[in-house]
């Protein structure tokens, strides 16, 4: 008999667990409490453009998880890779390159000519080469601080860490954290790639490999509690029935598991990451009837910390001759929820439209703004940390999600979490007997 599992959650995490080990001759049931697959890397049509309401880009595809699945679920998915000629800081008083490439760097004037520049290369050859990995307990604003490195140098490593790890206050991301993720994104070639079609393309293109592998996807099932027998999960009770399995993958955010899981054994061992932040942005994005020439695709004003993306000039995702351009403003978790606050950020992002998309009212077809979008579940700052992907408390209950440990930030710890889960299960055997040994 085929290994039974079910899989809660249908976003990018689920998802990749469940195409995995459908692949693998699992039996899968992925169940999801909203109508539409994807969670926060859904795509809403809104008056002909295609809105993805969450994720964005990709980060050093070259060596991330999701190209690892993208071979061996031979998905069909189209990159389209992000042009730093067309990408720019705004300094308020003048436009610069970006420091993306060697090229970049060169070229940029965030740092002054010669030396600096010079000491700026140092620093990203040191980190490649391991001899900077940062210390526990010590943010990286602190250790930059204590290292005596010069002052322009470390504004910069502080504001390339605020693009991509979307946040406000680079200063407090834990420096071990900080090392790890510029040891990968600095030997990439593919820095920040977008899906041609969307992410909406990605999250059919798994819908298709779970569901031509023989296994099942339910929408609208909402898990409501998970049932234990003896220390193990052995069903989950939903809207739609009872579904009982082998293993059990739980890819829902630390707040949905604090309910599914209440009053059982991993209830404890969950509590913890209930208490930590979520990392939270302000999303403003608009829909343009026509088209507003522009010589960037990106945008990063470094005052405001908003950035805007021309996605429309990446991917068709517009009526015949629009625009669709992505907004997003980083928010300290202090921030969130101040609705003055998000006034200023908003007219801040305004203002960046107003520069460089002159006439953009008169343009506006569509938009979609929220104050406050998880951009990952748990804040990578001080002392918040991951979830792991299994509790010592239970033999087969995985976690996967942006907020479970594994490599990079935002969607990409969804695919490595779940890469992770999928090979725990998959060690496992058929048999629900655990190999010991991949050779076994
Ligand atoms: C504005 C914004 C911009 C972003 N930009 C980027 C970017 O540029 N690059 C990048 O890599 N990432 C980006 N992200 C992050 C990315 O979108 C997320 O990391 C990723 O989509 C998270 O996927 P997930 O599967 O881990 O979690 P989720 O998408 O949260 O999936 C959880 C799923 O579980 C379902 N669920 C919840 N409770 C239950 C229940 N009780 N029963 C059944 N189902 C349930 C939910 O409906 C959801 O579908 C961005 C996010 C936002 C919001």
């Amino acid at each position: 008999m085929n290994k039974r599992t079910v899989v809660v959650g249908g976003g990018l995490a689920g998802l990749s667990v469940a195409a995995r080990l459908a692949k693998a001759g699992h039996d899968v049931t992925l169940l999801e409490k909203a109508p539409k697959l994807g969670g926060r890397a859904v795509t809403i049509p809104l008056k002909g453009f295609d809105f993805n309401f969450g994720a964005h880009a990709i980060y050093s595809r070259d060596s991330s998880y999701i190209r690892k699945l993208e071979k061996e679920l031979q998905l069909n998915i189209g990159w389209v890779d992000f042009d730093p000629k067309k990408a720019r800081y705004d300094l308020g008083h003048e436009m610069t390159e970006m420091p993306a490439t060697l090229e970049g760097l060169f070229k940029t004037k965030v740092l002054p000519k010669g030396a600096v520049k010079a000491r700026f290369a140092i620093e990203i050859v040191k980190t490649v080469c391991l001899l900077e990995r940062g210390e526990e307990g010590v943010s990286i604003g602190e250790w930059l601080r204590r290292s005596g490195k010069h002052q322009q140098v470390q504004d910069l490593m502080l504001t390339l860490a605020s693009s991509n790890f979307f946040t406000q206050e680079p200063e407090r991301i834990p420096s071990t954290v900080f090392f790890k993720y510029y040891q990968r994104l600095f030997r990439t070639s593919k820095a920040v790639s977008y899906i041609a079609g969307g992410w909406g393309s990605l999250v059919s293109e798994l819908e298709r490999v779970i569901v031509e592998n023989g296994s099942k996807v339910v929408t609208k099932a909402k898990i409501e509690r998970v049932l234990f027998e003896q220390g193990r999960v052995v069903g989950v009770e939903t809207s739609e029935g009872l579904f009982t399995g082998d293993e059990f993958v739980f890819a829902v955010p630390p707040k949905e598991l604090a309910k599914i899981f209440e009053g059982t054994t991993l209830a404890a061992s969950i509590s913890p990451y209930l208490l930590h932040k979520p990392n939270n942005v302000l999303v403003y994005d608009i829909g343009l009837s026509k088209r507003i020439e522009t010589p960037y695709t990106y945008i990063y004003d470094k005052q405001a910390r908003v950035f805007m993306t021309d996605i429309s000039a990446y991917t068709p995702c517009t009526p015949e001759g629009g625009q669709l351009i992505q907004a997003v403003a980083y928010l300290k978790s202090e921030e969130v929820g101040d609705r003055e606050h998000a006034a200023i950020r908003k007219e801040a992002i305004e203002r960046l439209f107003d520069k460089h998309l002159a006439g953009w009212r008169e343009q506006l077809a569509a938009k979609r703004y929220t104050e406050r979008a998880a951009a990952q579940e748990i804040k990578v700052e001080d002392d918040q940390q991951l979830m792991p992907v299994q509790f010592h408390a239970c033999a087969n209950a995985y976690f996967a999600g942006d907020w479970v440990q594994g490599v990079g930030q935002l969607s990409e710890l969804s695919f490595s979490s779940g890469y992770e889960v999928g090979e725990r299960i998959l060690r496992k055997g058929n048999s629900g007997i655990v190999l010991l040994s991949r050779a076994v």
